[in-house]
């Protein structure tokens, strides 16, 4: 057994606040999926392409490529887009991705017009004072109809916000508002970042040793997995086994935490695959690290999107424990630095 190369956690931590400050709501992903790109041509030897959805597909040389494997991760986040431009100037918004309107609400946020310019704003209850509306601040629903984007420019009309460029359709990105303490980061939008910036920190220091992949490795790098179909398409088809890497649900009866790597053995999609989890098991224990084995009740991946695609391979699924996921998220350094020993711990067996 090889000991692992240490974790640059420094490279991890710089990647992730870069990219979790990147807006990328599914659909208009790609100023993250270029940061990707960017960050790995720092690493001769792995090659890049675009699938035509958008997605970023490495190609990572491994001892042999008799059963080539894959790791996917997604770059796109939650978001919104505009619905409609109400009469008074604010807007109404249409959800991208599964959230509950409370949990952004009273939050920054960017406008991204047609022309490529950006109006920032702030989400917030149409009856948002209490000074005017008293308890209907508390009971009002957090629903479509109730929430609205206040633009901090000078407009009181539908006729005002169309010309600052603002259509129906654009997209709006909610502030991550990153910030790391003790350890832990809290930001929105860990899910999936958080993963992106593990197999990015497993590529650096697996460089940086000078170690290769036993097998050939794919990196799929995806842009549409918080609607569902983001690793849908673009996994290679010589790919012999995929683990994907994805935020663990930490809460009330769950195993996870923000101090251990999980593997998911069942999400609401069913089980994943038990050979494979069953290794990557078998790994953690070999390799000490920090793991728990969980099941996630509301929850779907994009290794269950790539076999109800039809993809027929092993996959499996390991992650950090992230807090409040869709919500104001937080996890600790310890979960990340777990995560990315364990995909070298994965990438480096035979
Ligand atoms: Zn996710």
């Amino acid at each position: 057994m090889t000991k692992l190369p240490a974790v640059d956690s420094q490279y991890l931590l710089d990647f992730l606040t870069g990219l979790l400050n990147t807006p990328s709501p599914t659909g208009f992903a790609h100023q993250a999926i270029e940061r990707t790109e960017e960050a790995l041509q720092a690493f001769p030897g792995i090659e890049v392409s675009f699938t035509r959805k958008g997605a970023l597909v490495a190609v990572w040389p491994g001892e042999n490529a008799d059963a080539p494997r894959a790791l996917t991760a997604h770059t796109d986040t939650l978001g919104a887009m505009v619905k409609e431009i109400k009469t008074n100037g604010r807007l109404k918004l249409s959800h991208i991705g599964g959230f509950a309107w409370n949990t952004v609400e009273g939050e920054g946020c960017t406008v991204f017009t047609q022309s490529g310019g950006k109006v920032r704003g702030s989400l917030l209850l149409s009856k948002a004072s209490s000074h005017v509306y008293g308890k209907n601040v508390n009971e009002l629903e957090r629903n479509d109809e109730n929430m609205e984007v206040r633009l901090d420019e000078r407009t009181n009309t539908s006729e005002e916000t169309r010309a600052l460029g603002v259509e129906v359709g654009d997209f709006i990105a909610f502030d991550p508002r990153v910030e790391i303490n003790n350890g832990f980061v809290r930001s929105r939008h860990l899910d999936d970042k958080a993963c992106v910036a593990c197999i990015l920190a497993a590529v650096e220091s697996m460089h940086t040793a000078g170690l290769k992949p036993v097998q050939k490795t794919y990196l799929h790098i995806s842009n549409y997995e918080e609607v569902g179909h983001g690793a849908a398409a673009g996994i290679p088809a010589e790919v012999a086994e995929l683990v994907t890497v994805d935020m663990a649900a930490v809460g009330e009866g769950q195993t996870s935490d923000e101090f251990h790597a999980s593997l998911c053995v069942k999400d609401s999609g069913g089980p994943y695959h038990h050979g494979l989890s069953q290794r990557l098991r078998k790994l953690a224990e070999e390799n000490n690290i920090p793991y728990k084995v969980d099941i996630y009740p509301y929850y779907g991946s994009d290794g269950e999107a790539f076999w109800r695609a039809g993809g027929d391979v092993a996959v499996a699924l390991i992650g950090p424990g992230v807090d409040a996921s869709h919500n104001y998220e937080r996890t600790h350094l310890d979960a990340l630095i777990a995560t990315t020993q364990w995909v070298m711990a994965y990438l480096l067996n035979a």
